[in-house]
């Protein structure tokens, strides 16, 4: 899912029809504060697109705040009424991974998007031996049948290899802030998630427990 966070209706329904018609799912906010609830509700997006002007607030505190948080890897890319080269710098010193100054055509921007996925998933398919297309994921070649749920797990862990997770984190990225999920919820879905890996590559065990810190992906 991509979040769109933009205040001007013209420009997001453009943005939103050209994203959807490429079978991409949007999900559109107008202001800061609701692009706040939406990214600590489960499931994260796997990209935010930003405007910088907002009716409540400046777009790049929330890039900022982003890069601080839990979801410091997720791919944004920084929408600018004003082309000066100072947003551009801005945005991109702010954590940002891409720029587009207004106007952009809608091409542009959907092509921008396929690319910064496409890196978000390669860096660690390289070092790992998963490679993600989308909701299917592959170990060393072979398919993983996954549930949403480990999916969210792998997908959040692979983001990050080699960086402890911990559960608040893992259960905040995966799960939301829902009552019922505790540090359990996360354990019994991490083993699940492991007896599928191991069953598609049993030399490898590429989830490391943490004792009292959590867990992280090797390669
Ligand atoms: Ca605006």
């Amino acid at each position: 899912m991509i979040l769109l966070l933009e205040d001007d209706p013209a420009i997001a329904d453009t943005v939103a029809f050209a994203l959807r018609r490429e079978g991409f799912v949007v999900e559109h906010v107008a202001w800061l504060s609701e692009a706040r609830g939406r990214l600590r509700t489960a499931p994260a997006p796997e990209l935010l697109i930003l405007d910088i002007g907002l009716p409540d607030g400046h777009g790049l505190d929330l890039c900022r705040e982003l890069r601080a948080g839990p979801l410091q890897h997720l791919p944004v890319i920084v929408l600018s009424a004003r082309s000066e080269e100072m947003d551009r710098v801005l945005g991109l010193e702010l954590g940002a991974d891409d720029y587009l100054a207004k106007p952009f055509s809608p091409r542009e921007l959907v092509a921008r998007v396929r690319a910064l996925l496409r890196r978000a998933q390669a860096v660690p398919a390289a070092v790992t031996g998963f490679s993600v297309d989308g909701t299917r994921v592959s170990l060393d070649g072979r398919p993983l049948n996954l549930t949403k749920l480990e999916l969210g797990l792998l997908t959040h862990l692979l983001r990050a290899p080699q960086r402890i997770h911990s559960r608040d984190t893992l259960l905040d990225a995966v799960w939301g802030s829902s009552a019922e999920s505790t540090d359990r919820t996360v354990d019994t879905h991490i083993k699940t998630l492991r007896a599928k890996l191991r069953e598609a590559a049993p030399a490898r065990d590429p989830i490391k427990t943490h004792r009292g810190l959590g867990y992280s992906l090797e390669p």
